[in-house]
């Protein structure tokens, strides 16, 4: 069940309007994880105060009367989730291609209030939206104004691919269509068009640019795994964007793809799907995150048993590259390469986002590295480490609590029992 949201976020706010006399809120934590030693430390106090961890303190401590204690001595508690690689406009469904054509802005902003409500109710704090039309700008600024629930949003805005590219929403039209439309603002060629893309996502009010350098499995497109970009005009992605401040996230699937943008310079690798043994060799050598997006790929495959779910186009692709990122996943972390988490959330139901956990452990990796992905490296991935990753004091305090013990079951994190974003409580069971 999730419990009022509204009435709490408000008393939130109005808390925050009276900064003079600032509320502390004292979390009793049964059991506190530090995701950066794998310490749990038993009977700890969370000190929260204007929306960043004040202090953390040995055994349970309260503080003047005006002051609010929460008892999470039933729990342990941990940093909010942080999930790099959402669609927070979009969701899974048979109708999928056809909603292009019927669907208006406004539609497109109620589905993902919906969504976003759901990714924090399931303890995750933060968000990379790595594409979608330009609602997920509107969304962003209406959760940081405090309108609306939802996580904090980092978005791309617009994600951008070459002509016939994952992005571009022509694909599969009748011709008389696709000359009436013309080329569609994600789509960009040549270094000139891509640095002129970046500047516009930079426009827009994106925080990230995302990109294509392969095909993708659910446009309709005929093949996913060639490369679209060279490495040139990858390059001139990264450098464009570096200038203005942003990091560059690109989708890849096949292994050419992949090396290209890794040695253009981007800052995360998507789903990676046919990542050879020198992709992942060059990931480490260029220090760039893998981010899997396993429950995407089984979720696809799933999908595309079902005759008829698919259009015919992106049936065979869901089948033939679904199933294979859990196993490309556990060879990049056995080789090393740095990972943080992401799920392609909008491919799959929002709200789920924690199975990716399950996912990430069956392949090999250890319960705390996979919560390190999702915390530590995941903040780190967004140049967030001031803010994000830890509840050091400073930190902003973002803080879910589960009834177990994620260390021992990594599914407890598909219950997440209690969560704060930035010192405001959305959720308490
Ligand atoms: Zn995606």
């Amino acid at each position: 069940m999730l419990t009022r949201p509204l009435p709490l976020l408000l008393s939130g706010l109005l808390l925050s309007a009276f900064t003079a006399h600032a509320q502390k809120t004292y979390l009793q934590c049964g059991r506190l994880l530090d995701v950066r030693s794998g310490r749990a430390q038993t009977q700890m106090t969370l000190v929260v105060e204007n929306g960043r961890v004040a202090s953390v303190q040995q055994g349970y401590t309260t503080g003047s009367a005006a002051d609010k204690v929460i008892d999470l001595k039933n729990k342990t508690v941990l940093p909010g989730l942080i999930d790099c690689h959402v669609h927070i406009e979009t969701q899974p469904g048979r109708n999928n291609f056809s909603e292009q054509f019927i669907l208006n802005p406004a539609d497109l902003a109620y589905r993902a209030l919906d969504n976003a409500r759901k990714t924090l109710m399931a303890g995750f704090t933060t968000v990379r939206d790595l594409g979608g039309s330009g609602v997920n700008v509107s969304l962003r600024n209406a959760v940081n104004r405090g309108q609306v629930v939802g996580p904090r949003i980092f978005t791309a805005g617009n994600a951008i691919s070459a002509t016939g590219g994952h992005m571009d929403d022509t694909n599969g039209l009748s011709r008389e269509l696709m000359d009436k439309l013309g080329q569609p603002s994600s789509v960009a060629n040549g270094p000139d068009q891509c640095r002129q893309a970046v500047r516009e996502q930079f426009k827009r009010g994106a925080d990230v640019i995302k990109i294509a350098s392969t095909g993708g499995v659910l446009d309709l497109s005929k093949d996913g795994s060639g490369p679209q970009y060279s490495e040139e005009e990858i390059k001139a992605v990264v450098e464009t964007a570096r200038d203005l401040g942003m990091k560059v996230a690109c989708h890849a699937h096949g292994a050419e793809g992949i090396k290209r943008a890794i040695r253009a310079g981007v800052t995360s690798i998507e789903h990676g799907t046919l990542m050879d043994e020198d992709g992942m060799k060059l990931a480490k050598k260029y220090n760039t995150y893998y981010v899997p997006t396993i429950i995407a790929g089984k979720s696809v495959a799933d999908s595309a048993k079902i005759v008829g779910y698919f259009p015919a186009a992106v049936q065979p692709k869901a089948l033939s590259i679904g199933p294979l990122l859990q196993g490309t996943f556990g060879k990049a972390y056995k080789a090393g390469v740095k990972i943080a988490f992401g799920t392609d959330a909008g491919v799959y139901r929002h709200g789920v986002n924690a199975l990716e956990f399950q996912y990430m452990t069956e392949a090999g990796m250890p319960n705390l590295e996979a919560l390190r992905a999702a915390t530590l490296n995941a903040a780190d991935l967004l140049g967030e480490t001031t803010n994000l990753g830890t509840l050091e004091p400073g930190k902003l305090a973002d803080v879910v609590a589960v009834d177990g013990d994620p260390l021992q079951d990594i599914k407890t994190l598909q219950r997440v029992s209690f969560v704060m974003k930035q010192g405001v409580v959305y959720k308490q069971e």
